[in-house]
């Protein structure tokens, strides 16, 4: 039971910041949750198979591993040469506050544009 609500839990974390991220949400959460499956599911069967019936821990851990791997992946690789907030910040479309680990506003999918950038080149006109 704790592993299904864990499950679900670091799933949606994955594609909400898969959302913030500006990157495809179905793609990531698809492969965390299909991943950690195989990991899980496939390497218990394997290990079974083998008679290793002691071992079946290692097959939960490598599938959470996975996930964690997959999050942090999302959160720090993706978008990473992106222009970045250091803070909360503003959509200048929707006016809607975003968190600072976002790069996209989820609500319109508009990317972040640093303030300084945008006055300096207003100005220079
Ligand atoms: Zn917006």
């Amino acid at each position: 039971m704790f592993q299904i609500v864990g499950l679900i839990a670091a799933i949606s974390a994955i594609v909400t910041m898969s959302r913030r991220r500006g990157t495809d949400i179905v793609l990531w959460g698809g492969l965390a949750l299909c991943g950690f499956l195989i990991l899980e599911y496939g390497g218990a069967a394997f290990l079974h198979l083998r008679g290793l019936d002691d071992d079946l821990v290692f097959a939960a851990v490598a599938g959470w591993l996975w996930i964690g791997a997959i999050f942090l992946y999302v959160r720090f690789g993706i978008g990473a040469s992106k222009p970045k907030s250091w803070g909360m910040w503003t959509c200048g479309e929707c006016k809607y506050l975003k968190a600072a680990n976002a790069i996209v506003c989820e609500a319109c999918g508009k990317p972040f544009v640093p303030r300084v950038g945008k006055s300096s080149s207003t100005l220079g006109v």
